[in-house]
């Protein structure tokens, strides 16, 4: 059995945002130069954001607790942009999520618009438009009430699941079977190559982009495989490029509905290296194009990471122009 050669680089390096604003602050835009990254560690939990998560529940629900009500992927909030300030009539499912500054955060679904204005918001579309904390909040409070309703039965016996204690888990009463909320962690990879002595990023087109949008190639890790390995099998697999000089950028927690993207940097091997040429992965991949930083197509909105990704590599292909 011929196993392919080990992609992990020890050259991979860690590098991390700087923690965004708190839920009681003005919407600020993000600051994208590579000079404003900090390098401390980034814990969107307990540093910088304020909220602690805890499964375990209070005893009584506070009266200044703040309540993310949801119908799908959407979020109710007042015509001003912010939380109801109590538990509206009808929501079903309450769960305990933690701490936001002192104040207890619950979770529940509603099936019907209460009235005084309430609106339901996707919390997609809700990137720059409410603090960073809140939307980072609501993606948590998504993903595990979205986690709670899908797991009321046990997925080998069929029994009704119960809630754990202690731990953010649905147990089955009947065989055991733990389940707790699960994530899918995605690579990304911008690829890089010098061409008539200039700089040049891949970006690519999937079927599914708006006309026109271009981003970095992604793809889900795999079982068994390292987030390392996943980047070279991706570009092989959708674009037929070999890679080199793998290195971390950044994470970013996507909750439509449960995805970590790992995003990365790489250098293109050429067809002289042993590389290959540019072949797009029918159904996955439209186009993938070489493009200099100023002739830019239509890139992803600024809530997701490919275009902090772009933004940043392009902005020190600038500055080294
Ligand atoms: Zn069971």
């Amino acid at each position: 059995m011929n196993l392919p050669p080990d992609p992990r680089d020890p050259t991979v390096s860690l590098t991390f945002p700087v923690p965004p604003t708190r839920l009681n602050t003005a919407v600020s835009a993000p600051d994208l130069s590579a000079a404003n990254r900090s390098t401390e560690p980034y814990d969107p939990f307990s540093n910088g954001h304020g909220f602690t998560p805890n499964a375990v529940a209070p005893a009584q629900v506070s009266s200044d607790a703040l309540w993310l009500i949801f119908n799908a992927d959407s979020l109710l909030l007042t015509p001003a942009l912010e939380l109801p300030a109590t538990r509206p009539e009808g929501v079903q499912g309450d769960i305990y999520l933690g701490q936001q500054d002192g104040r207890q955060v619950w979770a529940a679904r509603l099936a019907e618009l209460p009235a005084d204005g309430f609106k339901f918001h996707r919390l997609r579309g809700l990137y720059g438009r409410i603090s960073d904390a809140l939307w980072l909040l609501g993606g948590y409070g998504y993903q595990i009430v979205e986690w709670d309703r899908t797991h009321h039965y046990c997925g080998y016996c069929a029994t009704p699941t119960v809630r754990g204690d202690s731990e953010r888990v649905r147990r089955c009463p009947n065989c055991g079977l733990s389940v707790y909320p699960r994530l899918a962690p995605a690579v990304m990879v911008l690829l890089t190559r010098m061409h008539q002595g200039r700089p040049q990023i891949l970006l690519c087109r999937s079927p599914q982009f708006p006309p026109g949008m271009y981003s970095a190639n992604a793809g889900f890790v795999e079982p068994s495989e390292t987030v390392e390995h996943a980047a070279h099998r991706e570009m092989k697999e959708e674009t037929n490029l070999d890679i080199k000089n793998l290195r971390y950028f950044d994470s970013q927690p996507w909750p439509f509905p449960h995805s970590l993207m790992l995003a990365f940097t790489a250098e293109y091997v050429s067809p002289e290296e042993g590389g290959g040429e540019i072949v797009p992965q029918p159904g996955e991949i439209e186009e993938a194009r070489w493009f200099f930083h100023d002739e830019l197509p239509q890139l992803p909105g600024r809530a997701s990471i490919s275009r902090r990704l772009i933004e940043s590599v392009v902005g020190e292909i600038r500055e080294g122009e």
